[in-house]
């Protein structure tokens, strides 16, 4: 994004203007730029993502780099780790900083992304910033504005240091690559932070609605207001409910606090744990689960929540 005569800065680079900003990475790879689409990230969708799917399984690039906003970066990366099955890595990554601010980040993502791309081994799908290494299933936007945005309060695999990558915790289970190829997406998937008890109302618009699924976003460990327990557990006899927590960090528990709202009393109601996953990744899994229509989507689902 750079300065419009709109005001702010909006998008505008090709995919050639960002290569050019970086001499450097003509002593490290053979670089070919596409542009595919110039939009704010908010814009990205699952078309999107399996129109770059398809491109990178045509191509015949030894890997492919994605730079796009970083608004919706934890979200389109895991996506694509979850429909892409090729051999070819795929590393995504983005900017903090528009080129025209002081110590704009893009340029040494971009060649840190380029250097893990080189790196990488064959179908691994990551996301690159500010020099960490991400597995798209656990990478948070964690900030609105500093070069250090993107986290992963649950352990990254690498970083890149003078020049070289250096990986500390290569994924344990590459069941989770391409686990959904070929699925589409459903996109009636209610997504709530329940946070109060007057939140009741939207369980009731969630029953009302087109919902094929619900996700909750639960405090701490996994828990609700008593006042809500009802409604979430009539919820479960009709769509799979997955409880997450609102929390960075941790899994959701199973197995800790008993009482009504807590996570033993909804597990036990059938509501299924989020595991490690957050809300917006949850939903995710579940769209795709819901849009690939076939299986035991509530057993699918607690596989590869377990993978994550
Ligand atoms: N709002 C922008 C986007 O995600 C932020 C960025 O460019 O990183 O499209």
């Amino acid at each position: 994004m750079t300065a419009s005569s709109r005001g702010g800065v909006t998008p505008s680079l090709s995919a050639d203007d960002l290569v050019k900003a970086v001499p450097q990475l003509g002593d490290v790879a053979d670089i070919r730029a596409e542009t595919v689409s110039k939009v704010a990230s908010a814009n990205l969708d699952f078309e999107t993502v399996r129109n770059l799917v398809e491109r990178a399984n045509d191509s015949d690039a030894d890997a492919i780099v994605v730079t796009q906003g970083t608004d919706t970066l934890e979200e389109t990366s895991f996506l694509c780790q979850l429909i892409y099955s090729g051999t070819k890595p795929i590393i995504f990554t983005g900017a903090m900083r528009s080129p025209k601010e002081l110590s704009s980040d893009g340029p040494a993502n971009l060649y840190a992304a380029v250097l893990t791309a080189i790196a990488a081994r064959s179908g691994d799908v990551f996301v690159v910033m500010d020099n960490i290494i991400h597995f798209p299933e656990r990478v948070i936007k964690a900030s609105t504005s500093e070069l250090s945005a993107f986290q992963s309060p649950q352990g990254y695999s690498g970083y890149i240091s003078e020049g070289k990558v250096h990986w500390i915790n290569r994924r344990y289970s590459d069941e989770l690559n391409g686990a959904l190829e070929g699925a589409q997406q459903a996109h009636a998937i209610a997504l709530l932070k329940l946070v109060s008890v007057d939140d009741a109302a939207l369980l009731d618009a969630v029953d009302d609605g087109p919902y094929k699924g619900l996700v909750i976003e639960a405090y701490g460990a996994g828990h609700i207001a008593e006042g809500l327990t009802e409604k979430v557990k009539a919820l479960v006899r009709k769509m799979p409910v997955i409880l997450c927590s609102q929390s960075a960090a941790g899994p959701m528990m199973e197995r800790t606090y008993g009482y009504v709202g807590a996570e033993l009393d909804l597990l036990n109601a059938g509501l299924l744990p989020g595991k490690h996953l957050n809300s917006k990744k949850t939903r995710l899994l579940l769209s795709l689960l819901l849009g690939a229509e076939s299986g035991d989507v509530r057993a699918d689902f607690v596989r590869l929540a377990s993978l994550c």
